[in-house]
């Protein structure tokens, strides 16, 4: 039997060099820049470039569909697998110790945005299926290792794929964890709407927190007239004190500004992450705010506070396998002169749907002046233990690691699974590895990316050769 393990650490430094090339672009969706040519902004656009030109080099058939999707192809054959991975990334944020986009290695570990999410793992499968490739290993099926560049927004790449190429006969993302996700809950957002008026004797004059809805909020601030400015700076700063965040207040012309840093996190899982948004509520909660001001600190900070499950919205659900209905806020804002917005962001479980999430939220709003949008959604996605795809995977998977206790698993995030009727999630983050998606000083160990790498080599070669 070849051993993966050792093929895969003869690639490490042209992987590291190709890696590192592509997560040193800020390849950050931006709309502001968005032109025809470019409808995502330069950067995905520019890291896919890249990287269909590395593919080709390596002796890959390559296309780029309209600058914001493309794939490297290998073999022959009526079916195809194919790998979906993406080279978009979150935006940085603050709170970094190095350049997130000038990577460095420390302790072993690949410090830079895109180091785990999803740079590091998809170039691991690149990798892998390069290397069998270089084997001169006869492939049965066509391997397709597609790339979007969108995936943090609306996989407008992914989307244009699936709409242009043929559908492939089945697939996974390396784009999530080990062992293996054959189950994804639904996703929906719900934007809630508010008017700008106050009627308190505390007055809410702006409110900020929040990048994006799938993200928990790291930094948030509001500008406020107090009543009593002296009092209020006191008790934000016991606030502060007692709770698992830290802040600041300022007096400024424009009124008190209140700064709270929490800690980000991916919001398919809000409780490993502290919502600085909803924390700065819950505090201006206890204050005599009224009107739509009022409604807006009310709802974050008295129900969607800490509640990631629903319970003060009477909408607290679980699915023996797919787990617990969660909600996520991921944005807040509110503007005296505009109005305030909010985004929750929903991951649920088969058993409901959105439209019960929106009868439910609109029944304990209805008391506030506030208004419900339902934003797409996307339906939960299940892939049966026992296809071949997913016992493939999990074999290769436990022959690499030993780890034979491992079974397939549910999750709320989407990942590019979903487009596949027979697609799954696989890897890279291992166990034993701190998640770092979407944070502050993402890393992934270069250990975990190799043994990644040695499990899709098992896996590809497993599943095209007979
Ligand atoms: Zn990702």
């Amino acid at each position: 039997m070849t051993d993966w393990q050792a093929k895969a650490q003869q690639q490490k430094e042209d992987y590291l060099n190709d890696l590192i090339a592509l997560m040193k672009i800020e390849s950050v969706r931006d709309d502001s820049q968005a032109t025809d040519e470019f409808p995502l902004g330069p950067k995905p656009a520019q890291a896919l470039t890249i990287f269909l030109e590395m593919a080709q080099q390596d002796g890959f058939r390559t296309k780029n569909i309209d600058n914001v999707v493309g794939y490297a192809e290998w073999g022959e054959g009526d079916e195809t697998l194919a790998i979906l991975a993406h080279l978009d990334v979150m935006p940085a944020g603050n709170g970094w110790d190095t350049d997130p986009f000038d990577p460095v290695i420390k302790d072993g570990k690949l410090y830079g945005r895109g180091a785990s999410d999803d740079k590091g793992p998809g170039m691991a499968a690149y990798y892998a299926l390069k290397t069998l490739k270089d084997m001169n290993i006869k492939f049965n099926k066509k391997v397709r290792f597609i790339v979007g560049t969108d995936e943090e927004s609306d996989w407008t790449g992914m989307k244009r794929y699936f709409e242009v190429e043929p559908a492939p006969t089945f697939g996974f993302s390396p784009d999530a964890e080990f062992p293996l996700i054959n189950g994804e809950k639904g996703n929906v957002s719900m934007k809630l709407a508010f008017a700008g008026d106050n009627a308190g004797e505390v007055v809410l004059t702006s409110f900020e927190s929040g990048l994006r809805p799938n993200m928990v909020p790291r930094e948030a601030e509001a500008v406020l007239e107090a009543a009593n400015t002296d009092q209020m700076v006191a008790d934000f700063n016991v606030f502060i004190a007692n709770n698992p965040i830290t802040g600041q207040a300022d007096v400024t012309p424009a009124g008190l500004k209140l700064s709270v840093v929490g800690k980000a996190a991916h919001g398919m899982e809000p409780r490993n992450g502290e919502n600085a948004g909803t924390y700065l509520a819950s505090f201006l909660s206890q204050y005599d705010i009224k009107g739509a001001a009022g409604s807006f600190i009310t709802l974050l900070g008295k129900y969607m506070h800490q509640d990631s499950r629903l319970h003060n919205f009477d909408l607290a659900f679980a699915d023996d396998v797919m787990g617990d209905l969660t909600m996520n806020v991921g944005l807040m804002s509110f503007d005296a002169h505009k109005g305030g917005q909010v985004d929750m962001n929903f991951r649920y479980p088969k058993g409901i749907t959105p439209d019960d999430i929106q009868n439910k939220l609109s029944v304990v709003t209805a008391p506030l002046s506030v208004t419900i949008t339902q934003g797409s959604f996307m339906v939960p996605h299940y892939v049966d233990a026992s296809d071949p795809l997913v016992t493939t995977l999990m074999s290769a998977y436990r022959d690499q690691t030993g780890d034979d206790k491992a079974q397939p698993e549910v999750v709320g995030g989407g990942t590019y699974g979903r487009m596949m009727e027979r697609g799954v999630a696989f890897g890279a983050l291992f166990d034993h590895t701190e998640d770092t998606m979407h944070q502050a000083n993402e890393f992934q160990p270069v250990d975990d990316l190799l043994m990644a790498m040695a499990i899709y080599m098992q896996s590809i070669n497993d599943l095209v050769t007979d």
